[in-house]
């Protein structure tokens, strides 16, 4: 696809000297933000007031990726159609693999498929146990009342997750901010954290691929792996079908941005770009504010060009 098509696909030349990230001289154009959360998870606005920051902040291809629902897509579309903003559907499903959390983002799929829906729901089913084991060992290391005091924060009963638990230690005085909770309360070791099982990764990248969208491995940086387990998750995530890596993430460092640009081409994968935006009180990335992906990459929304709203 060339300039000035119409399409998704316009590019221009950048000013040298930018690093090897953009060693192809040219960029992306677009202002695509395909990775971001409403408080039908654990983000902290509707989708409506989140579709109108983004449009707002001037993404102009944009998609909600709640945590494993969908419940959210319906409102999130019909807002983006209003404003005239390019939309995908979105969701960041929670995966069990080789021992670590990892997230799968999908893209472009129909949110009606009957086995997505059902893969979903099973894959949120647990969360409201996990929550109560959670309490538990909070309450061991003194924090009392942490279930009903994450509930005060939940919109989505079925989804309560460890960022409402993170809310409310901060609200209530515990810890000054998210962050600090994470790494006190909730990350492996600590007294708040449950291991617990999510989905298989083929189950996750089928649901979405079955249902004609596209699997993006999310935030690769973000997992705790050996290069021999990455390299696993990699192989067999393109073994099952999945497609798409992101590669511009508010979770990535420059140098890592440029070593999954650098997977991207080595697997064969599409690249994605997506802030993961939560909040406007909590997240270090506004919507929409990322570096363009470089030319040297085919960015996912030109596989998805098809599915994409306008
Ligand atoms: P859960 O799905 O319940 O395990 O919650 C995972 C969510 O917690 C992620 O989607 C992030 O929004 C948030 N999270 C994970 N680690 C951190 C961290 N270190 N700091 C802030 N938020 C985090
Ligand atoms: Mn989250
Ligand atoms: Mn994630
Ligand atoms: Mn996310």
């Amino acid at each position: 696809m060339g300039n000035g098509d119409g399409g998704l696909g316009g590019s221009r030349p950048i000013t040298p000297g930018l690093g090897s990230l953009h060693d192809n001289q040219a960029v992306h154009l677009i202002n695509a933000d395909l990775h971001s959360h409403s408080l039908v998870s654990d983000g902290t606005m509707t989708p409506a007031a989140l579709a109108q920051r983004a449009h707002a902040q001037g993404v102009e291809l944009w998609a909600l990726t709640d945590h494993d629902e969908t419940g959210g897509l319906a409102e999130a579309r019909a807002t983006a159609a209003a404003l005239g903003m390019s939309w995908l559907s979105g969701v960041e499903v929670s995966v069990s693999f080789a021992g670590e959390t990892v997230h799968i983002v999908g893209l472009g799929f129909d949110a009606d498929d009957e086995a997505l829906r059902q893969g979903l729901q099973a894959t949120r089913g647990g969360r409201r146990q996990r929550a109560r084991q959670m309490a538990d060992g909070l309450a061991q290391a003194g924090v009392d009342g942490a279930f009903e005091g994450a509930l005060r924060y939940v919109s989505n009963p079925e989804l309560i997750t460890r960022t409402h638990f993170a809310r409310f230690l901060v609200d209530s005085g515990v810890c000054n901010e998210t962050h600090e909770v994470f790494r006190r309360f909730l990350t492996e070791g600590k007294p708040g954290y449950v291991p617990h099982q999510w989905a298989r990764l083929g189950d996750a990248v089928r649901w979405i691929t079955q249902a004609g969208g596209v699997a993006v491995i999310a935030h690769p940086a973000r997992y705790r792996f050996s290069p021999s387990a990455e390299y696993a998750l990699f192989s067999e995530f393109v073994a099952h079908g999945g497609q798409g890596v992101e590669v511009m993430t508010g979770s990535h460092s420059e140098p890592e941005r440029i070593r999954y640009a650098d997977m991207a081409l080595e697997f064969g994968l599409l690249a994605s770009r997506g802030s993961d935006f939560h909040s406007p009180t909590e997240s270090r990335t506004e919507l929409g504010s990322l570096p363009d992906l470089p030319g040297r990459l085919t960015p996912v929304w030109e596989a998805l060009e098809h599915r994409v709203q306008r």
